[in-house]
């Protein structure tokens, strides 16, 4: 706040008030006289001016000791700023040196670096006012996911990170080994990953819808938030080997409801971002995407868009649009699909309802009134402007029998998932939930282009190393 410059203390009327302030200097300026730092901490986008002047001990070796990276401890009084940018600045009676930078090799030096360069020091590049930005704004997300079912009585359950069962059968699972590198005389050396887990297979959870519905028929509102994993060997701006997922999942809920649940928490995500986090939206519209703040404010004020899939197909076909990939009843929307429904065809975020059968995972409620060559279940997605698929939801199917066709329908054994089929044999409920990839809902709220840019150590086939 101080740096914000909402001073409670006036310095005038405090002429001795001491603050300290630590952290990184962003930039050094010599005048004749003085010399002007700006010193980062992290806490906001600007930094706080630090003047220097030649009564300072050692304002000679000081200086020449300061340059951009270097962290340091200032103590001094806070004065109302002549100079542009900032309201307050702050007179140093005492600097204390933490550790230096050298100006030759330290890689984040006054200047603009381009996005990509900076993924190359992911370690670093937290530093800047771009990844501040970002990863501010991503804390304030998580909070806020938390406050809003936190607020509607939703329990927060923790799902298993290490799992049997492939819950959208996508078969892009990473799996989990047991290695006693000791005993197998390894130590140090390379690795066979032929073991498994104690004798059974076990993968990385690529969701925790199975086991939020387990909770979920017991707690009624639940919701999951923690990380995912999926062997995406697929180089996008959307898709990440690790991520973090947000699933709710609700008893006597069915898709209408589990649509405005979805809707309701995307705005009020964007409505507490905007009012915790105005500094970094600005930044956000001014140097990533000017119409972060129009798209963000569209999300809070209007309502999202409602379609069928069988419209949304119906509305492709009819366009004008060359896309990549083909448009038919039956196949999966792709990205593009998506992004031209939401971004040019509607301008907002639209909700898909009631894909093909086909394509869709084996626990989502079956349509009954649908002709048999063009079955659907009840299942959604939100597509979002900039971003494509940021939800995938669906209304669960209840009903013993279906279900247990389903599972056999896809080659699946009843068997394996005994305990899943238990909460439909005995006090079934209709419930419905959704997964939204957490990254992307960053992705979304600051108009950052790649996913990659929103989580502080992205995990993709060439991945950094830490
Ligand atoms: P996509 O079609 O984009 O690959 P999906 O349909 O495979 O996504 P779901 O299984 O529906 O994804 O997962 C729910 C949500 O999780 C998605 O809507 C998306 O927001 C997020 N998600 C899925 N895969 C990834 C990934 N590899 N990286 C980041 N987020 C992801
Ligand atoms: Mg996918
Ligand atoms: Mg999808
Ligand atoms: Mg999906």
């Amino acid at each position: 706040d101080l740096l914000r410059g909402d001073l409670t203390i006036d310095p005038d009327q405090n002429p001795d008030h001491l603050c300290t302030v630590r952290g990184w200097v962003r930039t050094k300026r010599e005048g004749k006289e003085i010399a002007f730092l700006e010193v980062n901490d992290g806490s906001s986008l600007q930094g706080l001016q630090i003047v220097l002047s030649p009564t300072l001990d050692d304002y000679e070796a000081l200086i020449k000791q300061i340059n951009t990276g270097v962290s340091i401890a200032a103590t001094g009084k806070l004065v109302a700023s002549t100079g542009k940018g900032q309201k307050v600045e702050m007179q140093a009676r005492e600097i204390t040196v933490f550790g230096t930078a050298d100006p030759e090799t330290y890689p984040l030096q006054k200047k603009r670096h381009s996005i990509e360069f900076l993924r190359t020091i992911a370690h670093l590049r937290p530093r800047t006012n771009m990844f501040g930005a970002v990863f501010r704004v991503r804390n304030a997300c998580a909070f806020a996911v938390h406050q809003f079912f936190q607020e509607r009585g939703f329990l927060w359950v923790h799902t298993p990170i290490i799992t049997a069962s492939d819950c959208e059968g996508a078969g892009e699972m990473f799996g989990v080994t047991t290695l006693d590198l000791q005993k197998l005389g390894l130590a140090g050396k390379p690795v066979d990953y032929s073991q498994d887990f104690f004798g059974k297979p076990a993968f990385l959870t690529v969701s925790g819808q199975l086991e939020a519905e387990i909770m979920a028929t017991a707690f009624s509102n639940v919701y999951t938030f923690g990380p995912t994993f999926r062997a995406e060997n697929s180089n996008t701006s959307r898709h990440l080997a690790e991520f973090w997922m947000i699933e709710p999942e609700v008893a006597f809920c069915d898709l209408e409801g589990d649509a405005d649940l979805a809707e309701d928490f995307l705005k009020y995500i964007f409505n507490y971002v905007l009012k915790t986090c105005p500094e970094d939206m600005e930044f956000f519209q001014e140097r990533v995407n000017d119409q972060v703040m129009v798209n963000a404010r569209k999300i809070i004020d209007e309502q999202f868009e409602r379609i069928s899939y069988t419209e949304a197909i119906a509305i492709l076909e009819k366009c004008d649009k060359k896309f990549e990939f083909p448009v038919s009843w039956g196949l999966d929307l792709q990205s593009e699909h998506e992004r031209f429904l939401a971004e040019e065809y509607f301008r907002k975020p639209v909700i898909v309802m009631d894909y093909p059968l086909g394509i869709k995972a084996f626990y989502m409620r079956v349509n009954d009134d649908t002709a048999s060559d063009r079955q659907t279940v009840r299942a959604m997605d939100i597509l979002a402007p900039g971003v494509g698929e940021i939800i995938g939801g669906s209304q669960r199917e209840e009903r013993l029998d279906l279900l247990e066709a389903r599972i056999r329908s896809v080659g699946l054994n009843p068997e394996d998932y005994w305990w899943y089929l238990d909460l439909r044999r005995y006090g079934t409920v209709p419930h419905a939930g959704f997964g939204l990839g957490f990254e992307r809902l960053v992705q979304f709220i600051t108009g950052m282009g790649n996913i990659r840019d929103v989580i502080p150590f992205p995990r993709f086939p060439q991945s950094a190393e830490f």
